[in-house]
């Protein structure tokens, strides 16, 4: 399972700054598991943002969100709903996120931060990954994760050794910072790199104390052989 927090409401008001509306998506999966984007999270934010004075025009919760396929499918009947709005609000992982901006053409808002869970993960099919760092950046980077996607792991763009859009370390690899600057582009967003993301702080990987005496925390942390 992956595990998320829901971001502070601050955080989440603040990059529907500038838009009037928007559609919410959730995910019956992990999000669901977690209490930040299941059904009744879905509600509980379409009151929040209405009261705000944001228009919801419509919302969805989707099996998994990590899974291209079904976001495509299951969205294919709320295309209106998803036209009329600004943007889309996402409330899942950072996997769930990055597969969903992979799959619709329009600013995704990510409403979770990913945090680790110790142990072992399930798999997905998908190219996205999370390595669950605790402060989603995917805001900021058209949906599509620094961390994981450059392979230095660079936040403030590219390092300027790609070649020909790959990766200056392997030429096997689209370079992730021009994926990002496309992306962005794509989405008339480039002026978002303009905005210096601080130093990460790593600490917050860790789930809170509370998690790490649950009988969840003690079962993802269970070796490849079901040892604690
Ligand atoms: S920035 Fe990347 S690693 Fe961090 S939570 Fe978002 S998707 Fe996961
Ligand atoms: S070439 Fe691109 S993907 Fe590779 S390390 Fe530099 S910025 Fe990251």
């Amino acid at each position: 399972m992956i595990l998320s927090k829901q971001k502070p409401w601050e955080e989440i008001l603040g990059y529907l700054n500038g838009e009037s509306s928007v559609f919410l998506l959730g995910c019956k999966g992990c999000a669901q598991a977690s209490g930040t984007g299941g059904p009744e999270q879905v509600e509980e934010m379409k009151s929040k943002l209405e009261e705000a004075g944001k228009k919801i025009t419509g919302s969805s919760v989707i099996d998994f969100l990590c899974e291209k396929a079904l976001v495509k499918s299951r969205l294919r009947n709320k295309i209106e709903q998803i036209k009329a709005a600004d943007s889309i609000l996402v409330m899942t992982c950072g996997v769930g996120v990055q597969a969903t901006a992979a799959s619709v053409n329009k600013v995704c808002h990510p409403a979770c931060d990913t945090v680790n869970l110790g142990g072992s993960r399930g798999e997905w099919m998908g190219s996205e990954r999370c390595m669950e760092c605790g402060e989603c950046l995917l805001e900021y980077t058209g949906g599509i994760c620094p961390l994981t996607t450059c392979t230095k792991g660079l936040i403030n763009g590219q390092c300027g050794g790609a070649s020909q859009g790959k990766c200056e370390l392997d030429p096997e690899k689209d370079c992730g910072w021009e994926l990002i600057y496309k992306r962005l582009k794509s989405l008339n967003q480039l002026d978002k790199l303009r905005r210096f993301i601080p130093p990460k702080d790593y600490s917050k990987m860790m789930p809170e104390v509370k998690i790490m005496s649950t009988p969840l925390w003690a079962l993802e942390r269970t070796d490849e052989k079901g040892r604690p």
